[in-house]
């Protein structure tokens, strides 16, 4: 009885909400999540992935939603981000971003729940008139770069990051270049960089978005603030030694390169936790790979990250030195090769306070953490606009997947954080004039 007594309320509060144009509807949100679901997902998970057929019906079902909403415009800027704008008082602008593409298979909420969050933000506020500030709900282009193996395209090209030459000749699977991809989605490449305009007057930028990792789940907290984005080193590595017979040749007589490999893998993780960082060797090749020969040339690489640049140097340098010492050791040679590098992200210092004070308002306790993958967000504030995420426990740790899952009463949670951060954002916006 009781728990009919409350499904009754709950569908009372429910319909409530919808009908009272002021009230924040996060169900709505959750509904609109599986509504997509249906739209653009099959058995094996989301099938959004940027520049095809599936992406455009996603977006295009974005923008009715957005269209929907009275004194919104929607426009696509000429990198293909999809952008909805509410004029407010001031040109000054609050931006609320997220990403509708997924990667083959994926999950129900990566970058679509941040994307829909942002829609219901933009329904509270426009109900309530003209806000104090401008605000614009971004729907970043190609952020997983699933197909071209460039992520981050679309908020790339709004920071000036993007170099148009160096993607074109980019192909997918099938030989297809991105060039032509983007074309057929009305992007032309050379004229991407001109969606730098775009962030001409953001004040500030903010990114909901699930953890895609263990950390909130261990310790069962719903929501966090993101402190930044890690910088990453990523390096290939080759120990060279000699190839010999496996019977032939006694222990001390042995260049063995996969000796090299062995005592730097253990050495890099004892760096990491030394320096509160992640390094991570993902790929280990040997030659001749048989086995009846002592390993001559061994490959590996070399991932590691950190939040403080200086940090990040440090474990870089350690991971050096170690591979010189295990090389003496080991009779053999080292040689580096640089894969990619880049900086951290610190989120602005400011609105990763308010962050905090909005998820204490609405989980009653808050959780500062660094995020390991690259966001849209790092690029906004690689463009210098006072940027701050929003995490939401991800269950099973994990993403990328269709697996990839969130406790429904956390993603409502996630909603009404990521309002009463903009509230608070606008507020701080209005009073930095
Ligand atoms: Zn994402």
């Amino acid at each position: 009885m009781a728990f009919l007594a409350s499904l009754a309320a709950d569908s009372i509060n429910r319909d409530r909400a919808r009908y009272n144009p002021i009230m924040l509807d996060p169900q709505r949100t959750i509904a609109e999540l599986k509504e997509l679901r249906e739209l653009t997902g099959n058995a094996d998970g989301a099938q959004r992935v940027a520049f095809t057929p599936t992406w455009a019906k996603a977006r295009q079902w974005l923008r009715e939603k957005l269209g929907a909403i009275p004194g919104v415009e929607v426009k696509n800027d000429p990198a293909g981000n999809l952008w909805a704008t509410l004029k407010g008082q001031s040109d000054r602008a609050l931006l609320i971003g997220g990403h509708i593409d997924s990667v083959p298979n994926g999950g129900w909420l990566d970058g679509c729940l941040n994307t829909l969050a942002g829609v219901e933000v933009l329904r509270r506020i426009a109900a309530e008139g003209t806000p104090a500030v401008t605000i614009r709900v971004v729907d970043w282009c190609d952020e997983e770069g699933a197909r071209f193996g460039r992520s981050l395209f679309g908020s790339s090209a709004a920071s000036g990051a993007l170099v148009p030459d160096e993607v074109r000749d980019l192909t997918d699977r099938d030989g297809v270049k991105l060039i032509d991809a983007a074309r057929e989605h009305g992007i032309e490449l050379h004229l991407a960089l001109e969606a730098r305009h775009e962030l001409q007057n953001a004040a500030a930028y903010l990114e909901l978005h699930i953890e895609q990792g263990p950390v909130l789940l261990s310790k069962e907290l719903p929501m966090g603030a993101v402190l930044g984005t890690f910088g990453v080193e990523r390096h290939a590595i080759t120990f060279t030694g000699q190839a010999a017979h496996s019977g032939s040749t006694p222990m001390a007589h042995r260049r063995d390169a996969l000796g090299g490999v062995s005592k730097l893998h253990l050495a890099i993780r004892e760096i990491a936790v030394r320096h509160g960082g992640v390094c991570t060797v993902g790929k280990v090749e040997t030659q001749p790979g048989i086995v009846t020969a002592i390993v001559g040339q061994a490959d590996m690489t070399l991932d590691q990250r950190h939040l403080d640049a200086a940090v990040l140097a440090k474990m870089y340098a350690e991971a050096r030195d170690a591979s010189e010492r295990i090389a003496k050791e080991e009779k053999i040679d080292v040689a580096w090769r640089k894969i990619w590098q880049i900086q951290p992200f610190p989120f602005h210092p400011e609105l990763i306070e308010l962050a905090d004070a909005s998820i204490k308002e609405v989980c009653g306790v808050s959780h500062r953490l660094p995020s390991g993958p690259l966001h849209d967000a790092a690029e906004v504030c690689r463009a210098g606009v006072p940027t701050v995420m929003l995490f939401v426990q991800s269950l099973h740790g994990i993403s990328h997947n269709k697996i990839e899952d969130t406790k429904e009463e956390h993603l409502e949670m996630s909603v009404r954080a990521l309002d009463r951060l903009a509230r608070k954002t606008i507020a701080w916006i209005e009073q930095k004039r």
